[in-house]
């Protein structure tokens, strides 16, 4: 049984050259891209992607860091694809995700963390639907 996860690469990831990294691991785990788009995100879109923490201190200044520059989306399918990439990416807090993990391996603070990943199923079809509404 596959599934599929909606993976971000956010806009730190992309300024600082770390999509072809990001995508190496990915494919190197054997899940396999479906879609992929560069594009800068509308306040609204993000706000709606990042609606489950509109009530957070963090919110604002976490709209304006990912639509403060191009980020990369993508959709990858394969057997627990969502549990699977967020593995690969590791805990949020990138100081405490473990070492061969890509918020381990390159990032220092919790926003700036590189990546997303849908959480769950909900979520994987709910952000798909937001980013890629063509794609079935
Ligand atoms: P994720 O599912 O691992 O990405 O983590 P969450 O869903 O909890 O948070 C969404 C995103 O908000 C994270 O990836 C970070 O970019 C950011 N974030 C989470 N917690 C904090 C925080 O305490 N402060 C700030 N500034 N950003 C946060
Ligand atoms: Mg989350």
């Amino acid at each position: 049984m596959s599934e599929r996860t909606l993976i971000l690469v956010k806009p730190d990831g992309v300024r600082r050259g770390l999509v072809g990294d990001v995508i190496a691991r990915i494919e190197r785990k054997g899940l396999k891209l479906v879609a992929l788009e560069l594009r800068t995100l509308e306040r609204d879109v993000a706000e709606t992607h990042y609606e489950e923490h509109r009530e957070k201190p963090f919110f604002g200044s976490l709209v304006e860091f990912i639509t403060g520059g191009p980020l990369v989306a993508m959709v990858v399918e394969g057997p627990r694809a969502i549990e699977a990439f967020r593995g690969l990416a590791g805990a949020t807090d990138p100081v405490a995700a473990g070492p061969g993990t890509v918020r381990g391996d390159h990032a220092l603070e919790i926003q700036e963390n590189i990546v997303h990943g849908s959480d769950s199923t909900y979520s994987a079809e709910r952000e798909i639907k937001l980013f890629f509404p063509n794609l079935f």
